[in-house]
């Protein structure tokens, strides 16, 4: 869960809020910052969803707040990963756990959504999915 910066220190993970033009805040986004010298970037991870989401609002938002773990598995992992205790040395197992424990939930959803043939859920929980970087094929 650690990363180098470019600066050689070690950056850390958090959850922050991203400001949009001012309006849009977007709670719970997973950024890597350097204490050091204040770099910071959004997690490869969820990039690309934050993107998709950034584009979906366009150019003239409505001022509005939004939780980015509502609709991102990573973030969403993350937010419940820093409400369990731990110890540094079972830190990345229990992370690991979770994330498993979380792909069975959704696989079993996958199920149940595919006997209904509900396929807007089903697309959603592909989505989701992926997100976690399980393999699947939506057909
Ligand atoms: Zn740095």
């Amino acid at each position: 869960m650690q990363k180098l910066c470019l600066c050689g220190e070690n950056m850390s993970l958090k959850l922050r809020t991203v400001i949009l033009s001012g309006k849009v805040e977007i709670d719970n986004v997973p950024i890597y910052t350097c204490q050091t010298c204040s770099r910071s970037e959004v997690i490869p991870e969820v990039k690309d969803d934050l993107k998709g989401f950034i584009q979906e609002l366009g150019e003239q938002p409505k001022k509005m707040n939004f939780l980015f773990n509502e609709r991102n598995e990573w973030a969403n992992l993350l937010v419940e990963y820093k409400l369990t205790k731990k110890t540094a040395q079972t830190a990345k197992d229990q992370f690991d756990q979770m994330m498993k424990r979380r792909t069975n939930e959704l696989l079993d959803l996958y199920l149940l959504a595919q006997s209904l043939h509900d396929h807007d859920w089903l697309e959603s929980i592909v989505k989701r999915l992926t997100q976690l970087g399980a393999q699947i094929k939506s057909s």
